[in-house]
């Protein structure tokens, strides 16, 4: 069905037999799951690094969905398709999460397997109006070809090469932690860390007079430089 990495989604939901159910959930399927039961960390994980779908309750502590989301709308670097979950079923609440940017929303309670249709909905929705092309100063990454191009040269790099460019590229211009990139490499098992070492070396090769766009952060990570 997913032909590429495992899709990421962020659970916020304060209520922790239910938000251990979605995780079980949603973990048995395509996803990579995190997890939060504060609103504020939920905030602060989503604008960190924006998931392919957050499921967000509206009654939670710190900040509430309906903020969450609104904050979301405003500061995220990304569309993140947002489904709220919620007990509350009146119109008028319904009105207010869709107001604040809410993509869609599930009664509590509901089917386990109905969360899942919806986020795999969802998760397309993130997709639209997304080009395959990738534009990053002099650097041009076709997400769906797997080509880049520096300065109208291709340059052909090796696959774990390529995955650790294009993930610099989709966060530029933040830096990504050591953690990170490993995670755009092997997603479920990082390997020990002098693969990662090996592999920056082999993207730093293969970009040849482009090595000096990818600039270290001393003891924070690496992010492309392509500009302020
Ligand atoms: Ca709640």
């Amino acid at each position: 069905m997913n032909a590429g990495p495992p899709l990421r989604i962020l659970v916020v939901e304060d209520h922790a037999p239910l938000r251990a159910q979605i995780v079980a959930l949603l973990a048995g399927a395509v996803w990579r799951v995190e997890e939060a039961s504060d609103g504020r960390l939920g905030l602060q994980l989503a604008l960190q690094q924006p998931p392919d779908v957050l499921v967000l309750d509206l009654g939670l502590p710190g900040l509430d969905g309906l903020q969450i989301c609104q904050r979301l709308r405003e500061q995220a670097d990304r569309y993140v398709p947002v489904l709220m979950l919620t007990a509350r079923d009146s119109l008028d609440d319904k009105r207010l999460g869709f107001g604040a940017g809410a993509d869609d929303y599930l009664l509590k309670p509901f089917a386990g397997e109905e969360l899942l249709w919806r986020c795999l909905a969802l998760s397309r929705r993130g997709e639209l109006g997304r080009s395959p092309l990738l534009q990053r100063g002099p650097l041009q990454i076709d997400r769906r070809s797997g080509e880049v191009c520096y300065e109208g040269q291709v340059l052909p790099l090796p696959r774990q090469a390529y995955r650790l460019l294009l993930a610099l590229a989709e966060a530029w211009p933040r830096t990504l932690s050591r953690s990170e990139l490993q995670l755009a490499l092997w997603i479920d098992e990082p390997p020990e860390s002098d693969a990662l070492r090996s592999h920056l070396y082999t993207l730093r090769q293969g970009l040849g007079s482009a090595h000096s766009l990818i600039k270290t952060v001393h003891s924070v990570g690496l992010r492309l430089d392509v500009g302020p």
